[in-house]
């Protein structure tokens, strides 16, 4: 089923998100439902508080960066199939220099900036199963767990921005919590007038 994507000023967008446990109702379901949620609105990535839940979970599949002809043909390979479930993740480290990468957010439709990043993290995380994992990512994918890692941590790209490339999108944001926007998948606007 295909669930509605929180829109840019939904409060929850705004939680730090909390773990979770393998009781969680109907887990699988709503795992089912974030993959086919993501893949429908052509994202890379979905955090739970993006379709309203703010819990420890967000899903990550890189495979549409892996024809960017700009990378070398190793990091094409990692993107490739990188599909993964991280489930109470928490990042131990970032290092090493930062750099800038065009960021979009399907919460934030039509709006992409350049926003600036770490290269390397070492992030501890918990798979579909609940085993416990500890991994170092670099380059793009590093940059896709950053994004969604940020959701479950009630941080949104457009936080990262410059004060004057806040105030040049400030009102850009305000239409998209209003709806007034056109988006080819489901969404939720927060503060949508309702028709009487
Ligand atoms: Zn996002």
């Amino acid at each position: 089923m295909i669930l509605p994507i929180v829109a840019y000023g939904d409060p929850v967008l705004r939680k730090v998100a909390v773990d979770i446990d393998k009781e969680y109702p109907a887990f699988n379901t709503l795992l089912e439902n974030m993959w086919e949620t993501m893949y429908n609105a052509s994202g890379v990535g979905l955090a739970a508080p993006q379709i309203g839940l703010p819990i420890r979970l967000f899903l990550v599949d890189t495979t549409p960066f892996s024809d960017d002809e700009d990378l070398t043909e190793e990091e094409q390979k990692a993107l490739n199939g990188f599909k993964k479930v991280f489930i109470n993740a928490y990042i131990e480290e970032e290092t090493g220099e930062e750099w800038g990468f065009n960021e979009g957010c399907l919460s934030i439709p039509d709006i992409r900036e350049d926003v600036f990043r770490k290269e390397t993290i070492t992030i501890s995380y918990m798979d579909e199963e609940f085993n416990s994992h500890k991994e170092t990512y670099s380059g793009l994918l590093a940059r896709v767990i950053q994004h969604e890692y940020d959701h479950i941590e009630g941080i949104l790209f457009t936080d990262k921005l410059s004060s004057l490339k806040k105030r040049l999108i400030k009102s850009r944001l305000a239409n998209i919590s209003k709806g007034k926007i056109r988006v080819d998948y489901r969404m939720r606007f927060p503060n949508m007038k309702k028709a009487r």
